[in-house]
C-alpha cells in the first residue's frame, strides 16, 4: 500500500474528552472515526488490525472444530421473548418494529438465534457435539459508551456457541475454547489472565473473563503470584483481615489525641458526615470506622430498606451484597433513609437500629466509631455485639494486600479490561426454546449449551494499551496494520525513489505486508507518522541508497542498524519474529 494513496488522516491532537491511551492513539494514528456515541467507522489501517485478528481468532475456532457460519443481526422479538430476554433485558436492546409493526431487535449476542436453530436441525445425541461461530456485528445501546472502541455501541464479536449431551461433555467444549482463548491472546500480543466470573445471582452455572491488563480498564482484578489465583475484586473472596481488630492502642496511632475506642462515648463531630470529614475530624484512621449504608432492596413493589455496614476503609462490593440479598438494591434515598432511621444519612449507625443489618465478616470483631443516630454527633464503643440482629458475610470489595484466599500470600492487583467471556449456559436456553434431543435411549433431553464471546475492538484496544510509548503505537507483529513501513526519505531524489520502489515491489512479492510512504513530504513527517502508526519494522531509505544500504529501525527496542539491501529479508525476518 502506497501511503500516498492510503487514507491514512494521522492528527496531532488528542480527540477532545479522551483518557484511555488507546483511544487517544487510535484517533490519532488514523485508525478510526468516531461517528457518533460509541458508533465507529474503521479507517483501512485501523480495519486491517480488526481482520488480522479475525484470521487469528477464526484459525484457532477453526483448529478445535468449531464450524463458522453467519447469523443476523436483526431478530425477530419471538425468539427474545422465548428465552424471557426480551422482558429481562432493559434499554441495552435496541428495539425496533419493522413496516408491518412486528417487533424487532438488534441482536446484542446471539443464545437466541442458535438456541432457534438447534431445536429445528439437531435431533439425536448422534449430531452432538457441535461447535458453531461466527464473527458478527453486535449492538448494543450501552449506557455510557466511551474510552473510544473499548465499551461501543455497535462492535464486533466472536461468538462462539457448544451444544452438548451433558455437563460433562460440555466440560469438554469448554476446556476446548480454554485452550483456543489462551493461543489467541498469547498469538495476538495481549496478556490475558482468566478469572472466575460472576456465576449469576442464583449461582449454579460457571463462568470465566478473561482481562487484559491495561490503565484504562474499568474493572480491577487481584490475582496472586505464588499460586495462581485470579478473581474481579468484585468477586474474589476477601480474606480475614490482616491486622488486629481496632483496640485503643490502634486508634491512638491516628494523627490526633488518643481516642479509647472501647468506651461508649457519643462524641460531637459538626458537619462531619462523610468518613473523610470524620476522619480528618477525628483524627483516626479509616478502619477505625464502621461505615452504614441504607439500602433499599427492590424485590418487591414496595421497597424495604436494611442497613449494610462496612469498615471505613473498605469499599462495597455491590455484586456480593446483591447476592447476600438475594436481590437487585439501589442506594436509599434521604428521605428513605429519614423514615426508616429516624435520621438523615451521615449520621446513621447501628446502634440503635430496627432495620435489618448486613455486616461485613471484619466487624465481628473490634469496636469502632459510628454514626450516633444523631445530627453531628458520632459514637465510639460501638462494636456488633450490641446488634444482635446483624448477620455477617463477605460483602467488601478484595483489594491488593489482602491475603490470598487459596494460600494466604499477599494478593497484587491490577486493572483490566474484559476482553471475553465464557459461560456454561447448560439449559438456560434450550429449555425455554425446546431444544431438545433423542438421547441413547430414546428419551428426549434438553441441549447442555456454552457460550464464548470474544471483543476484537477490545484486543486492539488492549494490545495499545499494553504496548506504546511517547512517541505512538507498538503493535505486535501479529497484528500490526503493515508489517513494515518503508520510508523514502526524500521522494525528489532519484537514486533513493528508485531503490525504495524496487524494495517495496521485492518485499510485496515475498509476501509482506508494506506500507511505502512515497509521498513527496518532510521527513520529520514520515518519520512522526511512522512511530505513530507503530508498525514493527521500519525501513528508512535514504542518504546510503547509492550504496544499497538502508536503515531498519525496530519500533519497539527503538534500535536502528544500516543494512545492505542485499540482507534486508534476512534481517526483517529476525525483527518480525519469523526468522
Ligand atoms: P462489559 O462487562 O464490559 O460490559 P459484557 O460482559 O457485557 O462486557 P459480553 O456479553 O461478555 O460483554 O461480551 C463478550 C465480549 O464482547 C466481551 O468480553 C468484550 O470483549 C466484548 N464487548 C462487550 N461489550 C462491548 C462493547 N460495548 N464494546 C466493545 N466490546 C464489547
Ligand atoms: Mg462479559
Amino acid at each position: 500500500m502506497r501511503a500516498s494513496q492510503l487514507l491514512l488522516p494521522t492528527v496531532k491532537e488528542d480527540p477532545a474528552g479522551a483518557e484511555a491511551i488507546s483511544h487517544k492513539l487510535m484517533v490519532r494514528a488514523g485508525l478510526v472515526r468516531q461517528l457518533a456515541a460509541g458508533i465507529y467507522v474503521y479507517l483501512p489501517a485501523g480495519w486491517r488490525v480488526m481482520q488480522k485478528i479475525a484470521a487469528i481468532i477464526r484459525g484457532e475456532m477453526d483448529g478445535i472444530g468449531c464450524q463458522e457460519m453467519l447469523m443476523p443481526v436483526i431478530n425477530p422479538a419471538e425468539i427474545w421473548q422465548q428465552s424471557g430476554r426480551w422482558d429481562a433485558i432493559g434499554g441495552e436492546l435496541f428495539r425496533f418494529k419493522d413496516r408491518k409493526g412486528a417487533d424487532m431487535a438488534l441482536a446484542m449476542t446471539h443464545e437466541e438465534v442458535i438456541t432457534w436453530l438447534a431445536a429445528r436441525e439437531v435431533h439425536s445425541y448422534k449430531q452432538l457435539p457441535q461447535l458453531w461461530y461466527h464473527i458478527q456485528t453486535k449492538e448494543r445501546d450501552e449506557a455510557r459508551p466511551k474510552s473510544g472502541v473499548l465499551r461501543t455501541r455497535e462492535f464486533i464479536m466472536k461468538d462462539s456457541y457448544s451444544l452438548d449431551v451433558s455437563y460433562e461433555a460440555l466440560q469438554e467444549s469448554y476446556a476446548k475454547h480454554i485452550a483456543a482463548y489462551d493461543r489467541i491472546y498469547a498469538r495476538c500480543g495481549v496478556e490475558a489472565m482468566m478469572v472466575e466470573g460472576d456465576s449469576g445471582m442464583m449461582g449454579g452455572s460457571v463462568s470465566h473473563e478473561y482481562m487484559a491488563y491495561a490503565d484504562a480498564g474499568e474493572d480491577e482484578i487481584v490475582f496472586c503470584r505464588a499460586c495462581g489465583y485470579a478473581a474481579n475484586v468484585e468477586m474474589a473472596v476477601a480474606g480475614a483481615d490482616r491486622e488486629p481488630p481496632q483496640s485503643e492502642s490502634q486508634a491512638a496511632a491516628g494523627a490526633g489525641a488518643a481516642v479509647d475506642l472501647t468506651v461508649d462515648e457519643v462524641r460531637s463531630t459538626p458537619g462531619a458526615k462523610t468518613i473523610d470529614q470524620v476522619v480528618e475530624f477525628l483524627g483516626l484512621p479509616a478502619r477505625a470506622f464502621m461505615k452504614a449504608l441504607v439500602v433499599t432492596v427492590e424485590d418487591g413493589a414496595e421497597g424495604r430498606q436494611v442497613m449494610v455496614l462496612l469498615r471505613g476503609d473498605h469499599e462495597l462490593s455491590e455484586l456480593k451484597l446483591r447476592k447476600a440479598l438475594g436481590a437487585e438494591f439501589r442506594l436509599a434515598t434521604a428521605d428513605e433513609v429519614l423514615a426508616a432511621q429516624g435520621i438523615a444519612p451521615g449520621y446513621v449507625g447501628p446502634e440503635p437500629t430496627t432495620l435489618p443489618v448486613y455486616a461485613d465478616e471484619v466487624l465481628r470483631r473490634g469496636h469502632y466509631v459510628a454514626g450516633a443516630n444523631k445530627a453531628d454527633h458520632h459514637r465510639t464503643g460501638v462494636s456488633l455485639a450490641m446488634v444482635p440482629q446483624a448477620t455477617f458475610c463477605d460483602l467488601r470489595k478484595a483489594r491488593a494486600g489482602d491475603p490470598c484466599p487459596q494460600c494466604a500470600a499477599d494478593l497484587d492487583g491490577a486493572r483490566v479490561i474484559e476482553v471475553g467471556n465464557i459461560f456454561q449456559l447448560g439449559t438456560k436456553y434450550s429449555e425455554p426454546m425446546g431444544a431438545t434431543f433423542l438421547d441413547v435411549d430414546g428419551k428426549e433431553q434438553p441441549i447442555v449449551m456454552g457460550s464464548y464471546g470474544i471483543g476484537l475492538a477490545r484486543i486492539a484496544a488492549a494490545a495499545i494499551e499494553q504496548h506504546h510509548d511517547g512517541n505512538g503505537i507498538v503493535w505486535p507483529p501479529s497484528i500490526a496494520p503493515f508489517e513494515a513501513h518503508l520510508v523514502l526519505v526524500r521522494a525528489s531524489d532519484e537514486v533513493q525513489a528508485a531503490l525504495a520502489e524496487q524494495l517495496y515491489a521485492e518485499l510485496a512479492a515475498a509476501g509482506l505486508d508494506v506500507l511505502f510512504d512515497d509521498r513527496d513530504m518532510s521527513p520529520g513527517i514520515k518519520f512522526k507518522d511512522a512511530d505513530l502508526l507503530g508498525c514493527p519494522a521500519q525501513i528508512v531509505v535514504g542518504k546510503r541508497a547509492p550504496e544499497g544500504v538502508v536503515e531498519l529501525k525496530d519500533r519497539a527496542s527503538g534500535e536502528r542498524r544500516d543494512v545492505p539491501v542485499a540482507e534486508l529479508a534476512l534481517a526483517l525476518g529476525e525483527l518480525l519474529g519469523r526468522g
